[in-house]
């Protein structure tokens, strides 16, 4: 809204804080602050050499587990994902191991995937957005 000048009358910007016609202080409208300018981190998600305070370190664990036994969905548990860390475990289990063989393939798959991501990438994928599967 405009501020008015207490002086002259003349019609002064919203943000202004001296009257434009007669330089006299414009009036602080009730308890009125001005919206502070963004901050310099304003508008980023994370900084850049936080990715692996971020979780980037589960990153090598993660595919190496879902690598090496992925099948039972261990690597789904250590990420978060408990829903499909129990599917995949009780698809293996309950097929008592018939299925096993799928259920490791996707793990491979998953395993490859995590690492072949930068830090930055397998963060915002499987950390802030909780991607749960591939
Ligand atoms: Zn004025």
């Amino acid at each position: 809204m405009p501020v008015f000048c207490t002086k002259c009358g003349f019609q002064n910007d919203e943000y202004t804080q001296t009257c434009l016609q007669c330089q006299a202080p414009l009036p602080v409208i009730g308890g009125y602050q001005p919206i502070q300018p963004p901050t310099p981190m304003y508008g980023e998600q994370l900084p850049v050499q936080d990715w692996k305070q971020a979780g980037a370190d589960k990153k090598v664990i993660g595919g190496i587990l879902a690598i090496i036994l992925g099948g039972l969905g261990i690597h789904k548990f250590m990420l978060g994902y408990q829903k499909e860390g129990l599917i995949m475990l009780l698809v293996s289990v309950l097929s008592c191991g018939t299925l096993y063989p799928i259920m490791h393939v996707i793990g491979i798959v998953e395993g490859i995937m995590y690492l072949t991501k930068s830090d930055e990438d397998f963060v915002r994928t499987y950390l802030i957005q909780k991607k749960g599967w591939f």
